[in-house]
């Protein structure tokens, strides 16, 4: 007998998941990206979430790409990406749906 998780996948955010995400997940700095860990306010599995840094560098200036700093306090969406699978989800897609907008803290990459 397996029990089936609790929750249905369902696409969707909730202000309450930036504000849980704040408090329980940790950041890891590494030289190109940013590497969140802790568990999903939704569903509430561990998950893990790159952000390249150059995907949120201040697009301004430096032509060529190179030396540009990340921007602390510019928010980047975050979504689930826990490994269950949930009832609801649409095929291939793994996580509960859940998304949200976290705002790095300043210092963050530098
Ligand atoms: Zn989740």
């Amino acid at each position: 007998m397996s029990t089936p998780p609790p929750l249905r996948y369902q696409h969707g955010t909730d202000p309450q998941f930036a504000q849980r995400a704040a408090d329980t997940f940790s950041l890891e700095d590494f030289d190109s990206a940013l590497m969140l860990s802790g568990p999903c306010p939704r569903c509430g599995q561990e998950m893990d979430f790159m952000l390249v840094k150059e995907l949120f560098r201040d697009g301004t200036g430096e032509g060529d790409g190179t030396g540009a700093d990340p921007v602390p306090g510019r928010p980047v969406v975050m979504y689930c990406t826990a490994e269950a699978v949930y009832d609801g989800a649409p095929d291939g897609t793994s996580g509960c749906g859940a998304f949200w907008s976290l705002t790095l803290p300043a210092g963050a990459g530098g």
